[in-house]
């Protein structure tokens, strides 16, 4: 996979992977009224992994987060500028 490599606070050296770093299924998702469930995490995973803010298969190159752990939280939503591909659940 071949990354954009745009991100202003970042260089490639952060890189952990040649692969996306992403992961669809966590016991947490069951038992914290902070996250959201198995199905919504796979829909906003799967907009980030096609998205092209997403850097080193990884991170978002608009907040900074890596997208596996931020897209679990009900109360965040995607930052991409004018368009978010997926909202908060609050
Ligand atoms: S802009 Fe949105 S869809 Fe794209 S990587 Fe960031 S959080 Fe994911």
């Amino acid at each position: 996979m071949a990354f954009n490599h745009q991100c202003k606070g970042c260089t490639g050296g952060v890189s952990i992977s040649s692969d996306p770093v992403i992961y669809y299924s966590d016991p947490l998702l069951e038992d914290s009224s902070e996250f959201v469930n198995e199905n919504v995490l796979k829909e906003r995973l799967d907009l980030c992994l096609n998205c092209t803010s997403l850097q080193y298969g990884t991170t978002c190159m608009h907040s900074g987060a890596l997208v596996s752990f931020r897209a679990k939280l009900k109360n965040k939503g995607c930052p991409f500028p004018g368009s978010p591909k997926w909202e908060s659940i609050v």
